[in-house]
């Protein structure tokens, strides 16, 4: 049976890997919604491809351009197109068979709780929620009888581990860090780093904060 899935921050890296599966797997899922903060270009040839129900930009001032650019592909004629902060909370209370928050940042609190409170499960990228509001995010998942599966890779490698493995014959997990771009760098060299070289991740391609955290390591402190 196809899963109904709703993505959380479509237009961002993860998002977009998550879409890259959903297109690879056509009989596997539905998509219920797409949301996005303004990224309309790439929000709609997302949608020409996956046909979502609903498109959602929390930005409401997009409102009126997004509507005139969808206009323009007639395929999506009969897909709902809604703007705003509280839009992304109503269409986080849709449950769906699973919810992917990659929002990033704190700015993705709000609907992870909305989706978990909507019985939806979760594959959770976004760490910050986690790091701010733990207790208030596991509670309410324990609740409402939802799973989180972790996607970012060393969450994940963890949750692999634990789901396979007697948990009391692990003693210590180790995360490791490569240092990103200034793993060469002495110490008195950091005083002239810039934005641009903090943004050149030399093996990933991911988002922009999660790039600078990764550079910073601040990355490696919201994973702990
Ligand atoms: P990106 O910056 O690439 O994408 C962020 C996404 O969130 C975009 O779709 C953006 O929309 C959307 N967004 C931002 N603010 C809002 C808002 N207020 N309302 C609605 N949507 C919003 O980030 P990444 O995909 O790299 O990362 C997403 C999360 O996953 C981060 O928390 C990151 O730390 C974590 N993560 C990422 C990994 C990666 O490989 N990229 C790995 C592990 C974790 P728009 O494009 O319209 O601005």
């Amino acid at each position: 049976m196809l899963k109904n899935i709703s993505i959380f921050g479509s237009t961002g890296s993860v998002g977009q890997s998550t879409l890259d599966v959903v297109i690879a797997n056509p009989n596997c899922f539905k998509v219920h919604a797409l949301v996005a903060q303004k990224n309309i270009d790439k929000i709609i040839n997302q949608a020409r491809i996956v046909r979502p129900e609903k498109i959602v930009l929390s930005d409401e001032s997009q409102f009126d351009d997004l509507v005139a650019n969808i206009k323009k592909h007639p395929e999506l004629k009969k897909t709902q197109i809604l703007c705003g902060e509280k839009a992304v909370t109503q269409v986080a209370s849709e449950q769906v068979d699973l919810a992917v928050c990659a929002i990033s940042g704190m700015a993705g609190l709000a609907s992870l709780m909305t989706a978990i409170q909507s019985g939806s499960h979760i594959a959770l990228a976004n760490k910050e929620p986690l790091v701010a509001a733990g207790p208030q995010v596991m509670q309410a998942a324990q609740t409402h009888n939802v799973i989180l599966y972790p996607l970012d890779s060393e969450h994940n490698a963890i949750f692999q581990v634990y789901e396979n493995t007697n948990k009391n014959s692990i003693s210590k997990i180790y995360l490791t860090a490569s240092g990103g771009p200034f793993r060469d760098l002495s110490q008195d060299q950091f005083a002239s780093v810039t934005r641009e070289q903090a943004l050149k991740h030399p093996n990933w391609s991911m988002g922009p904060k999660i790039t600078i955290d990764s550079a910073t390591l601040m990355n490696k402190s919201l994973e702990v």
